[in-house]
């Protein structure tokens, strides 16, 4: 039985498109090549005036049958599918991003508390160190709760600085005994990098806040350091920037870092900031990193604590962050949103209740 000349016509087709699919993937071989390049000199991998070239010359050499807009439109594709295959082979890249489903990083502290493993990890105490009497009330309660790590912020950066500015290294001297007394871990924010070798002394976990998330200096000096360190997202920063910020530690040499959500600003005057929910699991999607939520400074309110730390809970956080004081109303910072003693006893009944899976 002869041949249709159809089957000779479809053979050459299959012929051409395996030598397209050749080129094509040549192509993609090469523009790795060049995002590799353009990787290393930081700069970005969409250019717009090369693209806008290409097509012209793309226009010029055309005999046709297709139209002009035809093939404009089908290299447009693959210049978006390059796009894409060199900014995944970026992401690859970022120590901090998820690589595989199940990565992830469990920080381990000296006493063998684990924080990214499956349990719910509160961190509380005081917005600030006030005096031993304070810290010594807060910790009790804490402590009957099986709470491990204790704030011990020592430098507070105030939006005036004629407000209380925190008691300095005699502060964290208070939050280490107080701690030491109840085998709980201090963690304490850092402002400068010259303040990391003196606190090293002092904390088991740094704390970088929100004002200070991109401040490069500090997180590198912070990736040299032994302890692990908790990241706040500043209140202007979108999650593409705290992962970079969170990279710069990573990149410089400590790979312990705990990302803190605390809410961003927006129109909302009822609350302090607006707790972004949906931060918790987009940073867990793309990163390996544990993420606890601040829901006392995203609220700036004690009266929706338990909601807010119930959400979080069911949300998938590694954990929760809350203020507590002895008495709130005459705290030397955050007084409305601190939580009595047995405020705080009520939310960690609430957030027992939530049952994850
Ligand atoms: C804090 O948690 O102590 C604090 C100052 O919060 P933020 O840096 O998020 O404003
Ligand atoms: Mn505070």
């Amino acid at each position: 039985m002869s041949n249709h000349p159809m089957d000779d016509l479809r053979g050459q087709i299959d012929e051409i498109n395996m030598q397209i699919l050749k080129l094509l993937n040549q192509r993609a071989e090469t523009a790795s090549q060049i995002g590799r390049i353009q990787q290393e000199l930081g700069t970005t991998f969409y250019d717009p005036v090369r693209e806008s070239e290409m097509l012209q010359e793309l226009e010029k050499a055309n005999n046709g049958p297709f139209s002009n807009e035809t093939i404009k439109a089908l290299f447009k594709e693959i210049f978006r599918a390059t796009l894409a295959l060199e900014e995944t082979e970026a992401r690859q890249k970022i120590i901090v991003q998820r690589k595989t489903a199940d990565e992830k990083t469990v920080i381990t502290l000296p006493d063998g508390t684990q924080i990214g493993n499956s349990a719910f990890t509160v961190i509380a105490g005081s917005c600030a160190v006030e005096s031993a009497e304070q810290m010594e009330e807060v910790a009790a309660a804490l402590s009957e709760r099986g709470v491990r790590i204790m704030r011990g912020m020592a430098f507070k950066p105030r939006t005036s600085p004629y407000d209380f500015q925190g008691l300095g290294e005699p502060g964290l001297q208070i939050a280490r005994q107080v701690a030491n007394k109840y085998s709980m871990a201090v963690t304490s924010e850092v402002l400068d990098p010259s303040q990391v070798p003196m606190m090293s002394d002092y904390v088991d976990i740094f704390w970088v806040g929100a004002r200070n998330m991109q401040n490069a200096h500090l997180l590198r000096a912070l990736g040299k350091v032994q302890q692990p360190v908790i990241l706040k997202r500043s209140f202007g920063a979108s999650l593409k920037e705290l992962i970079y910020a969170a990279e710069y530690i990573a990149y410089s040499g400590n790979p312990n870092i705990i990302l803190m959500e605390r809410g961003v600003r927006t129109f909302e005057t009822w609350t302090r900031n607006t707790l972004d929910i949906s931060a918790v699991p987009l940073l867990k999607m793309e990163t390996h990193l544990p993420v606890i939520v601040d829901i006392s400074h995203s609220a700036g309110r004690r009266d929706i604590a338990q909601p807010l730390g119930k959400a979080a809970k069911a949300v998938g956080a590694d954990g929760l962050m809350v203020e507590v004081h002895p008495n709130p109303p005459v705290a030397m910072s955050d007084a409305k949103q601190q939580l009595t003693i047995p405020e705080f006893h009520a939310l960690m009944d609430a957030i027992e209740g939530v049952t994850i899976n």
